[in-house]
């Protein structure tokens, strides 16, 4: 099912190349993220040298892909994109990294899903900027050294965990993006209303804000959303109204919640007294897979205590039980 406040990318949101912001300065919150950055990039363009492997890590939507792509501007290099699953063989990514130039900026989105043989390339290649490709089949087979040039691999995942503990280990600079807070979603969504060329009101941006997950890229696609609700209702500006109106006809309650998230509370709530109940159960009663729930799911109602992980499984906390408008079973206290 498509949700709406999914935070990962589809086609729709290749409008919001528009919305992103080019460079640090521009990138709201954050902060502690940006100051690192700052400084190392800084550093890197002092000695004239690549700046150290970064790895971004976070939810889908918080702006790995923009950040990497500011990290390239900022140290005035070239920025290449590939992503985990489209590199299949190791020669594809060897073809990617010989053609590097020095101090380029190679980005590797889900770069936990890299398939073991190409990942093994990366090591020497992070390390000491060379790859060492077989040459020829059985007892003729050689090794062939090539070396690189300087670059920096960006690489951004969902979860550090999904990664390999030798990739891991080969980024110097590891940055773990969080959601947003409503001040920085407002902010996000009144710069994109100028760039959409819609007034937005204060009301307006917090309504939106408020709605979003945390997330950047859903409170762009709210807003847009928002945006063709108002201009059928011949509505000059997104007000407060428009906007509550839009999201609940859109099913976005207001936590932010959509109809995903009530299921799955509903589930634990109702068919498992609260919990605890492992993920797996959970992944087979929505048909849903367990990744997209660990992912893109839980993060969000763990964040804002409507869920927690415990050993034995998933429980719902009281404030779960509220918003749901159901009584906490016994033992919990409300
Ligand atoms: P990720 O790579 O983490 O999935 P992206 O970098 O593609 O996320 O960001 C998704 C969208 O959200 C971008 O197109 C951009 O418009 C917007 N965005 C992300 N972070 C910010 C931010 N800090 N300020 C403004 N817009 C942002």
């Amino acid at each position: 099912p498509r949700r709406l406040i999914a935070g990962e990318r589809r086609e729709e949101d290749s409008a919001d190349t528009k919305l992103r912001p080019q460079i640090l300065d521009e990138f709201v919150g954050q902060a502690q993220a940006r100051r690192n950055l700052s400084v190392f990039i800084e550093a890197a363009r002092a000695r004239g040298d690549a700046l150290d492997h970064v790895l971004f890590v976070g939810p889908p939507g918080l702006g790995k892909t923009t950040l990497a792509q500011i990290v390239a501007r900022e140290l005035g290099a070239n920025f290449r994109a590939t992503a985990g699953p489209v590199i299949a063989k190791a020669g594809d990514l060897a073809a990617l990294l010989t053609n590097l130039e020095d101090r380029d900026v190679l980005f590797i989105d889900e770069i936990h899903r890299l398939n073991p043989a190409v990942e093994e390339i990366l090591y020497p290649a992070m390390e000491d900027y060379h790859i060492d490709l077989i040459i020829g089949e059985g007892p003729a087979a050689r090794s062939v050294r090539i070396d690189l040039a300087r670059f920096t691999l960006v690489g951004a995942t969902t979860r550090a965990g999904l990664l390999t503990t030798p990739l891991r280990d080969r980024f110097g600079i590891p940055v773990r993006l969080q959601f947003y807070t409503v001040a920085e979603l407002e902010l996000i969504v009144k710069r994109g209303g100028r760039v959409l060329g819609v007034a937005v009101t204060e009301d307006g941006a917090n309504e939106i804000a408020r709605r979003a997950r945390g997330t950047p890229r859903i409170a762009g696609r709210l807003l847009r959303r928002v945006r063709d609700f108002a201009a059928v209702l011949g509505s000059q500006e997104v007000g407060r109204e428009i906007a509550d109106k839009a999201l609940k006809a859109l099913e976005v309650d207001d936590a932010g919640l959509d109809a995903m998230d009530n299921r799955y509370l509903k589930l634990i709530a109702l068919s498992f007294g609260g919990g605890p109940v492992g993920v797996e159960t959970i992944a087979a009663a929505l048909s849903e897979p367990r990744d997209a729930i660990e992912d893109i799911i839980e993060p969000y109602l763990i964040q804002q205590g409507f869920l927690q992980r415990t050993p034995r499984g998933r429980v719902l906390t009281p404030h779960a039980f509220r918003h749901l408008g159901l009584p906490a079973p016994a033992g919990q206290a409300t």
